[in-house]
């Protein structure tokens, strides 16, 4: 006899399930390189901002140093071209002034009996350079790729922009330690001029030719390690900007995560379950039971099977109505649950049957749950209003035990020719076909 009960179709929900896996896989795929993006995204941004605001910071520092240089410089400039235009200035000599006037001009004494000695601007602007120095103020130096003094020889740095003064450039700074201190450098050009000739001419200059550089350097230590501090403090609040905007971001998204996870749980039960019953659908039991079958012919285990069907259910709609049937089911399912065990499948197979999947149960176990089964819900389920003044309902119970060579369809049909056997011996009763 064909089996009444295995329908076609009946796959399983391994489809619907490796779907939801593939889902799930991919939303935790896509949630973390949403992450991934995001993190790296925010911070690329967080970092560009704030190394944008450091450097500019360090830019404006850099140009008020600058500014401050090219001032020192031009004041220089300025008190040489006054003393060169002067051809030189004649200062008091004073106890302790050791310097003598100059190689070729002698010191003079006045009427009053004062000396006084010669200061060309080159000698001039070595003494407020050997002043400032003292005085821990910029540092000024003199100097030329063809020195008349030695002293004036440049260091390596000068010298670079001394050849760079005479390939046309105009001026050169650059910042070095000394003893343990950040100083600027600011070097600018000397240019001969008409106020130098009537010294220097014969010495072969020219007006207009570049004869040398001068430097001044000053401390700028304080500065350095105020860039510093500006430096860490930009990098601190980048990072807790970055903290602020990742912390509610990440949230959010660990709660859109949440809820999705919950949807698709939801979905995931919809599509397992019997919405009037609450018991595994169809599609479920199916699914298992290959995945069981196939678990027990690798084990060599015995997996019992029942099928339970209402009996005269028709009669019951019929003189109690539907929604009275529909609480029969439930009752049914309810008194199932309460009689298999705890790891046993059970499911609505179809309108008002049932099955049950036992695993590791052989016919003498199967048996005991299937009578467990039938006596609970004679003893349990009623039709009709009144929980015990009811009428009562029965169940007829179809079992088997998977043999070797089994497929799930001729476990299910042996179940189901139990069944009908238990019917046509009078139901409310369970046959076995082992
Ligand atoms: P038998 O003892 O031979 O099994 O008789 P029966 O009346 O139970 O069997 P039959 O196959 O003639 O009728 C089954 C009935 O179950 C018919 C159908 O209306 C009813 N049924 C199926 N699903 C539901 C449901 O979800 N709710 C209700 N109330 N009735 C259902
Ligand atoms: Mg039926
Ligand atoms: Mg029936």
């Amino acid at each position: 006899m064909p089996s009444p009960i295995l329908g076609r179709g009946d796959r399983g929900t391994g489809g619907l399930r490796n779907m939801l896996a593939l889902w799930s896989a991919l939303e935790r795929r896509s949630f973390r390189h949403f992450s991934m993006y995001l993190t790296v995204l925010a911070l690329c941004g967080i970092t560009a901002v704030f190394a944008g605001f450091a450097a500019r910071g360090r830019h404006l520092l850099h140009v008020q140093m600058l500014t401050r240089a090219r001032a020192e410089f031009a004041g220089v400039m300025l008190v040489r071209r006054w003393n060169a235009e002067h051809g030189g200035v004649w200062v008091e000599k004073h106890p302790g002034d050791g310097s003598p006037s100059s190689p070729t001009v002698p010191s003079l004494e006045t009427a009053d009996g004062k000396t006084l000695l010669y200061r060309s601007h080159a000698v001039m602007t070595r003494e407020i350079g050997d002043l400032s120095r003292r005085n821990g103020a910029t540092v000024i130096h003199l100097t030329s790729l063809r020195p008349l003094n030695p002293a004036n020889r440049p260091d390596a740095t000068e010298r670079e922009a001394l050849q760079a003064f005479e390939r046309g450039k105009k001026e050169h700074h650059w910042i070095e330690k000394h003893a343990g201190q950040a100083t600027f450098h600011y070097m600018g050009r000397l240019i001969v001029d008409e106020s130098c000739l009537p010294c220097h001419a014969a010495q072969g200059y020219r007006v207009g030719e570049v004869r040398g550089g001068l430097t001044v350097a000053f401390n700028i230590e304080s500065v350095a390690r105020r860039i510093s501090t500006d430096v860490a403090v930009t990098a601190a609040a980048g990072l807790l900007v970055f903290l602020a905007l990742i912390g509610p971001v990440g949230l959010l998204v660990r709660r859109l995560r949440i809820q999705l996870r919950d949807l698709r749980r939801q979905l995931e039960a919809a599509a397992t379950t019997d919405v009037l019953t609450g018991l595994a659908n169809r599609r479920f039991l199916m699914d298992r039971f290959h995945e069981e079958l196939d678990r027990h012919r690798r084990f060599e285990r015995s997996l019992g099977c029942i099928l339970l069907d209402l009996d005269h259910f028709k009669e019951i709609n019929d003189r109690f109505g539907h929604l009275a049937g529909d609480q029969v089911l439930r009752l049914t399912a309810e008194a199932a649950r309460r009689a298999v065990r705890p790891y046993d499948i059970l499911g609505r197979w179809g309108g008002e049957e049932l099955m049950v999947l036992l695993p590791e149960a052989d016919i003498a176990l199967t048996s005991q749950v299937a009578d467990r089964l039938r006596e609970l819900v004679a003893l349990d389920v009623r039709a009709g209003s009144g929980e015990r003044d009811g009428q009562p309902v029965t169940v007829s119970l179809g079992m088997t035990c998977s043999r070797d060579g089994d497929e799930v369809d001729t476990i299910i049909a042996r179940a189901d020719r139990a069944l009908y056997r238990a019917k046509q011996a009078g139901r409310n009763r369970v046959e076995t076909e082992s």
